[in-house]
C-alpha cells in the first residue's frame, strides 16, 4: 500500500491509500476519488513525500458501535449492584418458602430422597460434614450463604 496526501480543490487535505501510484492515476481519472469533506472529485496530490507502508491495512473504518446488552426495563437504568441485590433477593424469597427444618435439615433431606417423607423444598442447617455426607449419597442439597437477619423476619 502506498499513501498519498491529498487536497481537494477547496482546500482540504486527507489522505488516500493506493495499490501503487499507477492505481492513483487510475482512479483520479475515472473521478472516483472524492474529497471526504466536501466531495469534490477535484483531487490532486499534494506534493510531499509519498510514504510507502509495506504491508500495512488501510486505515480500519470505524467500528460499528457496539451492541448493547438487552436489558429488561426493571433493570434499566439501575447500577449491577442494585441488580445483584434485588436477584439476591428473589432468590432469598424463593428460599424462603422451604419449609425451615433447622438442625433436622440431613435427616429430612434424607427422608424426601429416599421417599420416606412428603416431597417438598426444605431449608436448614447442615455441618460441611453432613453436608458432604448428603452429597455424596446423592442428595441434591445447596448452599446459601446466610442472609441477614432482617430478611428471614
Ligand atoms: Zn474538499
Amino acid at each position: 500500500m502506498i499513501v498519498f496526501d491529498l487536497r481537494c480543490d477547496s482546500g482540504h487535505r486527507f489522505e488516500g491509500w493506493f495499490a501503487s501510484s499507477g492505481d492513483f492515476a487510475s482512479q483520479k481519472k475515472r473521478h472516483l476519488l472524492q474529497c471526504p469533506s466536501c466531495g469534490s472529485a477535484k483531487v490532486d496530490r499534494v506534493p510531499s513525500a509519498a510514504r510507502l507502508n509495506m504491508g500495512a491495512q488501510p486505515p480500519a473504518k470505524p467500528k460499528a458501535p457496539e451492541k448493547t446488552p438487552q436489558k429488561t426495563p426493571e433493570m434499566q437504568g439501575k447500577d449491577p449492584f442494585a441488580i445483584a441485590q434485588m436477584l439476591y433477593s428473589r432468590m432469598l424469597d424463593e428460599l424462603l418458602k422451604a419449609e425451615d427444618v433447622g438442625a433436622q435439615f440431613p435427616e429430612k433431606a434424607r427422608n424426601i430422597f429416599y421417599q420416606r417423607d412428603e416431597a417438598r423444598p426444605i431449608r436448614g442447617q447442615a455441618t460441611q460434614k453432613e453436608h458432604d455426607e448428603l452429597v455424596d449419597e446423592g442428595i441434591p442439597v445447596a448452599r446459601f450463604p446466610v442472609p441477614p437477619r432482617d430478611k428471614l423476619n
